[in-house]
């Protein structure tokens, strides 16, 4: 159980008769971390735990604390809130055994207990086993964003950084990780105790280790030791994978090293594949965790995927510096160390990638999925106030990871590359190994530039939403008389206007002229336009710049919606496909447009990034908002698209993604009995090598549209998993793919109890077939439990579960009594009701509220 489920007050040694709660409130309140940070300094923790081999005995440990105190004037508080595995056993201070007060997941101390000057507290304890994630054979932690509390007491905020020295006693024949060097390993009895170099100052958040059966593959690249730990039994995929993933770790390393002047700071550098992870990495410094399958490729992977192991190893290498070296100081921030990792890892990418378009390849990887936040009633701004870190995972998204990167483009060019990166540098040198905040790095920033950072930052950094920008265009005689663009707010009442950048692209004859235009103000004209040849075409975005909602010009509109296809500039088909898609959202395109101009585009497009994105467009177009009538009419031309694309696609990476659109379609029985065969091995698919995480997800595919074959299928398929990690998750997520709909019911009611929930990807994946489009009028009674149960799946699951769950349970639906169920719950909703939990659901439900009014 998760600290929101303590009684109010326990305390274990009842000392005085009337125990005081000091005010304290669940979780880590900023009144709490500021009153901390104040007095405490110099934070040492030493600890030691005991794994036990059996996963329901718990952690044991010991831990000494060593803090400089500023005064006495009142108790010191440590947190400490584990779930039913873990307690506090003994509390000492020298030779004294201390009675320290148990409030609401804290540890108060007794003042006579501490003094002025250096403080040692030993405690002994139970460690809780939530933030452990422990498995048979295996254990990892993850302590973000204030999770370590959750397993061992201790300050659990960003800005008491501290030094760690930790040993690990694990059953005999486990490999472990953390984030110091190894110093000493002793055997004993059938167990094996490591000890680690003390760490440099880090946050608790950022504090890891891992034990269990791992492999540990070993190389050198630039006189440095990489070590990979992992649990892939398919050796020819270790093999095949391993030479790339040291590579683009060791030319991250160097990129930083010379960027930010800075050599990396956290001496040796060891990271961990984990199966199912929860998160694509998490940056541990010294220890990088990471989702294996992001990693440790399919030979089928797309070159998204390919593109996408480089940009995961990149941005977590960029936070040794940006987030580890440098930290927030409280976790409103968080969107600058995610904002640093994703830019810093872009600029990184980019050479390993030189047959890339990468202004193209920012455009689609960030502005589809920041407005798909942006658009919806449920927006946020980019950096938000928190009053407690029990809410920080609800800060996490799109708008910090997508928009936020949009948005230091933006403040990279107003301040010059050059003025950039040397404020950069300076903020790493003078805040290292400590904490800083979005205001010291803006005006370190601001007295390199003539701008006004700070009125270009509330717009775009404190307030949420995208500006409204419409064309004017005046024609008359065969040519531009008159071109403006005209901004509003989506909030009226506000009132905002936002200063950006933008390329215009005007088409006319095979030919793009991108006009430079500075939007500011509430209108901006367009002189240079005047006299230009009438343009087949006006993009706002059309240089791959400009943010915002763009409503095109009729004309325009038309003319893209048939003539994408002829534009020579892949950057610019890009933008134009990303504007009509938010026009089929708004109601000013038919979706079954979009899915023509779609088969139109494909046979033609020659970018892989393009066409990934148009396969992306035309499968959610397909599922999410074409009426089943439709579908059934489009299925053929759109399975026979997909199928001729995968027969001349050039590489395997381009045979991967068309495969896989052509899988999530399929709907003829032709293709069918065809994939089954695929899947059964009778057939190949000619330069596309399948793998078993392949063979698994055409099984569970297969499944719900063949119900009565499904069970066949699927016990077929569970005899051919051999790795043990895919079997568990496997086994895991049949019964919700089941064709029987009381074995779906126990499956999802058994998901209200929390240790059912612990495997979050497994939970999603299962979530997916559960509400798969084909079974949704069955899955619509899910629906409302699953928003009641938000607030619990947001206080027991990490950071991304309460977004993810969402999506996941309305991304299957486009009814009318769907969207109903969700505006009822939020009318139902108590005011108390919690805002960032609202706009999850809001952002979550903002494709169905459209699908379920647009015209089909
Ligand atoms: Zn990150």
């Amino acid at each position: 159980m998760p600290f929101a489920f303590l009684p109010l007050l326990t305390a274990m040694t009842l000392s005085s008769a009337q125990p005081s709660t000091h005010g304290l409130e669940q979780g880590v309140s900023r009144a709490l971390a500021t009153t901390r940070a104040s007095r405490i300094s110099d934070v040492r923790y030493a600890l030691a735990l005991k794994v036990p081999a059996a996963r329901q005995e718990p952690v044991t440990g010991t831990e000494t604390i060593t803090f400089t105190l500023a005064d006495t004037s009142a108790p010191v508080v440590l947190d400490f809130a584990p779930d039913q595995a873990g307690r506090l056993l003994n509390v000492r201070s020298g030779a004294a055994e201390l009675q320290v007060e148990q409030v609401n997941g804290h540890l108060v101390l007794p003042v006579a207990a501490t003094r002025k000057g250096v403080n040692e507290i030993e405690l002994t304890f139970q460690a809780g086993d939530t933030p452990l994630n422990r498995s048979e054979d295996f254990l990892y932690t993850i302590f973000v964003p204030a999770r370590a509390h959750e397993a061992f007491p201790c300050f659990d905020q960003p800005d008491l950084k501290a030094r760690w020295t930790l040993s690990l006693e694990v059953p005999e024949g486990w490999q472990t990780l953390a984030n110091g060097a190894e110093t000493n390993r002793a055997a004993s009895g059938g167990r094996t105790t490591v000890s680690f170099a003390q760490t440099q100052p880090i946050s608790t958040y950022l504090f890891a280790f891992a034990t269990g059966k791992f492999f540990v593959e070993t190389a050198e690249r630039g006189g440095r030791t990489f070590r990979m730990f992992h649990r892939e039994t398919d050796a020819a995929k270790v093999a095949k994978n391993k030479d790339a993933i040291f590579d683009l770790h060791a030319a991250a390393l160097q990129w930083l090293e010379r960027y930010t002047g800075i050599p990396y700071p956290f001496g040796k550098f060891d990271f961990f594949l984990v199966p199912s992870f929860q998160f694509g990495g998490m940056e541990h410094p010294g220890a990088i965790f990471y989702n294996a399958s992001g990693l440790m490729l399919e030979p089928s992977a797309t070159q998204n995927e390919l593109l996408g192991r480089a940009s995961v190893i990149a941005h977590e290498t960029t936070h040794m510096w940006f987030g580890d070296l440098v930290t927030m100081r409280w976790f409103e921030d968080v969107w600058m160390k995610e904002v640093f990792a994703n830019y810093m890892a872009a600029k990184i990418v980019n050479p390993s990638f030189p047959n890339i378009n990468h202004e193209l390849r920012f455009l689609l990887s960030y502005y589809p999925s920041a407005y798909e936040v942006d658009r919806t009633a449920g927006s946020n701004a980019i950096r938000q106030p928190l009053s407690n870190l029990s809410e920080a995972g609800t800060l996490y998204g799109a708008i910090i990871y997508q928009k936020a990167p949009i948005v230091m483009r933006q403040l990279e060019t107003l301040v010059g590359s050059e003025g950039f990166q040397d404020g950069l540098r300076e903020y790493l040198r003078r805040y290292s190994f400590g904490n800083a905040s979005w205001t010291d790095l803006i005006t370190l920033l601001d007295s390199r530039t003539p701008e006004d950072l700070a009125a270009w930052s509330h717009a775009w950094v404190d307030e949420a939403d995208r500006p409204i920008v419409t064309t004017d265009l005046q024609i008359a005689n065969g040519r531009i008389q008159h071109l403006a663009f005209v901004q509003r707010d989506p909030i009226v009442r506000r009132g905002l206007t936002w200063t950006e950048r933008m390329q215009v692209a005007v088409g006319h004859d095979g030919h793009i002229t991108l006009l430079p235009v500075e939007l500011r103000g509430p209108r901006v004209e367009v002189p240079s336009a005047a006299g230009m040849p009438a343009p087949d075409f006006i993009l706002p975005n059309g240089g791959g710049i400009a943010y915002g909602e763009f409503h095109l010009d009729a004309h325009s509109r038309e003319w893209l919606l048939h003539h994408v296809p002829d534009i020579s500039d892949e950057l610019t088909r890009g933008a134009a496909w990303v504007t009509l898609w938010d026009a089929m959202l708004d109601d000013e395109a038919r979706p079954d447009d979009v899915v023509s101009l779609a088969l139109q585009a494909l046979p033609r497009e020659r970018d892989e990034q393009n066409v990934q994105r148009i396969l992306g467009y035309a499968t959610q177009a397909y599922w999410k908002f074409l009426t089943p009538l439709s579908r059934e009419r489009v299925a053929a031309p759109l399975e026979q698209a997909f199928r001729a694309g995968l027969d001349s696609a050039a590489s395997p990476s381009q045979k991967g993604a068309w495969f896989n659109a052509l899988r999530d379609v399929s709907a003829t029985k032709l293709t069918l009995a065809w994939l089954t065969n695929v899947w059964s091995q009778k057939q190949q698919v000619p330069g596309l090598v399948l793998s078993e995480t392949d063979y698994i997800r055409l099984a569970e595919d297969l499944a719900v549209r063949e119900p009565s074959e499904a069970e066949q299928i699927l016990d077929a398929q569970a005899l051919r998993i051999r790795n043990p990690d895919r079997k568990a998750q496997f086994a895991f997520v049949r019964p919700a793919i089941s064709p029987d709909a009381a074995t779906r019911d126990r499956w999802f009611a058994a998901l209200s109890t929390p240790a059912n929930r612990r495997r979050e990807p497994w939970v999603l994946e299962g979530l997916r077939y559960l509400h798969h489009p084909l079974r949704a009028r069955s899955s619509e009674q899910y629906i409302e439990p699953s928003l009641e149960m938000l607030q619990e799946i947001q206080r027991t699951g990490d950071i991304f579960f309460p977004k993810r769950w969402m999506d996941v349970t309305l991304g299957g639906h486009q009814s009318a009594a769907a969207a109903e169920t969700v505006r009822q719950f939020l009318a139902r909703a108590p005011s108390t009701y919690p805002d960032r939990l609202r706009r999850i659901i809001l952002s979550s439900a903002d494709d169905l509220f459209r699908a379920a009014k647009i015209a089909r």
